[in-house]
């Protein structure tokens, strides 16, 4: 493992509005960065590329981790393997997006969603959080998903979790919105999201007063989502995230709720007693996904350490 130590790691995460590109060893060890707009995907996919070559034509370049927006393909078995599919992204939709990057820069890469790469960024570099299993990050924000590390490995199954998309209960006398998602209409995205906030109100969710009842609807929604959550994965920690996550009280507010909504019923002292541990908002920034990617394209070269040769 010593040439590990001194080898870079490359993190992609692929947002809907921007992409963030990083090489490096860790987050204290990071040697480049840059980040700029999704545009469409052969600019954007080649700026990677360009972003990477130089390290990579040096040797440099172990490997990579990709952090994408979804749905993806994360069968490895599946010819769409590494593909983003049924995403309602103009133009993105079924692009290989790990094949193309693949075809250029020639290194083992990791793949998987942008949410379940942060939650093993969250997980993986902020100590307090390493033996915490199942552990679960929440991104509210443009949309909203959920990624779920179990057994140290991010949950996937059919494809992977959409906790975003899962129906939540929709009082309509308290709010007659019935919501946007293409799919759903009131699915929890259709109701929460950032862009939903902005349709019901008619202003930018940051434009919305601290005492706006805006504020207490969404930590409603986002508090049954969470509540949905620890009786569906069990997590030992939850790390709530995004845009909408950032507003003032926000994570007190979903607390709260929580607490009230559980009405004693799980008995564990972590969510009675101390739920300031327990939904806690991200250490890492705005850098949980690029740098869950590093970990990523860390613990691919380890796993690959470990296979049997044959
Ligand atoms: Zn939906």
């Amino acid at each position: 493992m010593k040439e590990l130590d001194m080898a870079y790691f490359g993190g992609i995460e692929t947002g809907g509005t921007k992409v963030i590109c990083s090489v490096g060893e860790n987050p204290e060890h990071i040697v480049s960065d840059v980040n700029f707009p999704t545009t469409d995907p052969p600019e954007t996919i080649q700026k990677v590329i360009d972003f990477f070559k130089p390290f990579y034509e040096q040797g440099d370049l172990v490997s990579i981790g990709i952090a994408s927006f979804g749905p993806v393909d994360l069968n490895l078995d599946s010819e769409t393997y590494g593909y983003i599919t049924t995403t309602p992204k103009p133009g993105w939709q079924y692009v290989d997006l790990l094949g193309e990057i693949q075809r250029a820069i020639n290194v083992p890469i990791a793949f998987d969603t942008d949410v379940n790469a942060a939650a093993i960024g969250e997980q993986s570099w902020v100590p307090g959080n390493r033996s915490l299993d199942p552990f679960l990050y929440m991104t509210v924000g443009t949309g909203i998903g959920a990624g779920v590390i179990s057994n140290g490995v991010p949950l996937h199954g059919l494809i992977h979790t959409e906790i975003g998309h899962i129906p939540i209960p929709h009082d309509w006398g308290k709010d007659p919105f019935p919501g946007f998602c293409p799919y759903h209409g009131d699915c929890l995205e259709g109701l929460a999201s950032g862009p939903s906030m902005n349709k019901r109100w008619g202003v930018q969710p940051e434009m919305l007063s601290d005492s706006h009842i805006g504020w207490e609807l969404e930590a409603e929604y986002i508090a049954l989502a969470l509540l949905i959550s620890i009786y569906t994965y069990s997590p030992q920690r939850i790390v709530l995230g995004g845009g909408i996550s950032k507003h003032r009280g926000f994570h007190q507010s979903v607390r709260e709720r929580v607490l009230k909504m559980n009405n004693g019923y799980i008995q564990s002292s972590v969510l009675l007693e101390n739920i300031d541990d327990y939904i806690i908002a991200p250490k890492l920034g705005n850098r949980s996904g690029v740098l869950g990617a590093i970990a990523m394209a860390k613990n691919l070269m380890e796993n690959i350490e470990h296979l049997p040769t044959l």
